[in-house]
């Protein structure tokens, strides 16, 4: 596989952007028009007053020593949807190129490919919500450039076999993306480590799941170094900012916390899971590794509507591929999870 030949041209030319904070982070800074003098708001110590390191280096350096993968094969972005639209530019010529999306899965990834003016090959997930290899395989063309799975998948909630992707890696001619949004509830199904063994695979992860900080928008990818460089070199030269930053690195001091707080989350959904499957007017609810819970009932829409009209607000998915009567539930604290229940009884 040559990653090279995957790259749109233009990219691949690009001189990219050299910033004031990229050359110099210390010293008399006179060189980026900043307010030299202080700042309107100030936090801790961050000399809020200057530009963030564009090379994310401390928190790369964080990250690395927590999971044991190398700086240089990270990158952090705004969000793992920053990231997600930052791949389509590196690889898909608008226009021209396509990319591969089993469905029903987490619906970012075909509005960065429409954003994009990317064509989207929608490719169902089978019966069990695993990728169809052999369609996936078929499906492609020469301007087939990536694949996007997301494991645990998002709504059904399942993991996606480390058989089929590893399957899928080898015999995709193009960039496989896992996207492990939810991962931190099933870690050892992760394909973290396996980056530096294929040179065609980026995994996502996110800090807005497990560690709480969706509000902070952060994520990050895994891959090998030579996508990690373009990613540096396409981005916007200040994307983490240092605020940012000083959260993301408090929440790594902070593991024990995260596992925590997965380890409650994974009681709560067992329990909400087995009290779903008690109500009457349920034809299914779908195993999950993940935070949520997807379950098929009657007439899902005016369920749907009815909890929101008392202010308890789920999401519908019925109108995914194959997903028609489902609505998907993020599992709450118990007392969340009664009142949600108690609802449910009734809209059922
Ligand atoms: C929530 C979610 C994300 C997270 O996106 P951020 O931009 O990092 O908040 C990514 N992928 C999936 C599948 C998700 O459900």
């Amino acid at each position: 596989m040559d990653l090279n030949k995957l790259v749109r041209k233009n990219i691949l030319a690009l001189k990219p952007y050299s910033s004031a904070r990229g050359n110099h982070l210390s010293g008399l800074l006179l060189d980026a028009n900043e307010n030299t003098l202080g700042s309107c708001f100030e936090f801790e110590n961050l000399l809020l007053n200057r530009y963030p390191d564009p090379n994310q280096n401390e928190l790369r350096e964080s990250l690395s020593n927590l999971i044991g993968v190398k700086k240089k094969n990270i990158f952090f972005g705004v969000g793992s949807d920053e990231i997600i639209d930052l791949i389509f530019r590196i690889f898909c010529e608008p226009g021209v190129d396509n990319v591969i999306i089993p469905e029903p899965t987490y619906g970012m990834y075909k509005v960065a490919g429409d954003i994009n003016n990317i064509e989207v090959k929608s490719i169902p997930l089978d019966s069990d919500f695993q990728p169809d290899v052999k369609r996936i395989i078929e499906s492609c063309n020469d301007y087939t450039k990536l694949l996007f799975l997301c494991s645990p998948n998002n709504p059904t909630g399942n993991i996606i076999e480390k058989t089929r992707i590893i399957e899928l890696i080898r015999k995709f001619n193009g960039v496989v993306v896992i996207d492990e949004a939810y991962m931190d509830f099933a870690e050892e199904n992760s394909l973290i480590n396996d980056s530096k063994d294929y040179p065609n695979l980026i995994v996502l992860r996110t800090f807005s799941k497990a560690w709480g900080l969706a509000g902070v928008r952060c994520g990050f990818c895994i891959a090998n170094e030579f996508i990690i460089s373009l990613l540096f070199n396409i981005k916007a030269p200040y994307n983490i900012s240092k605020l940012t930053a000083y959260s993301i690195i408090k929440a790594l001091e902070n593991n024990d916390r995260r596992i925590k707080l997965i380890e409650e989350i994974v009681k709560e959904r067992e329990w909400l899971q087995a009290e779903l499957k008690t109500l009457n007017g349920i034809d299914k609810v779908f195993d999950s590794s993940s935070n949520y819970i997807l379950f098929r009932c009657r007439n899902a829409r005016d369920v749907y509507r009815l909890l929101a009209s008392k202010g308890i607000i789920i999401r519908d998915r019925s109108n995914q591929l194959n997903l028609d009567n489902c609505l998907r539930v993020s599992v709450g604290s118990r007392n969340e999870n009664k009142k949600f229940l108690t609802a449910l009884k009734e809209a059922l």
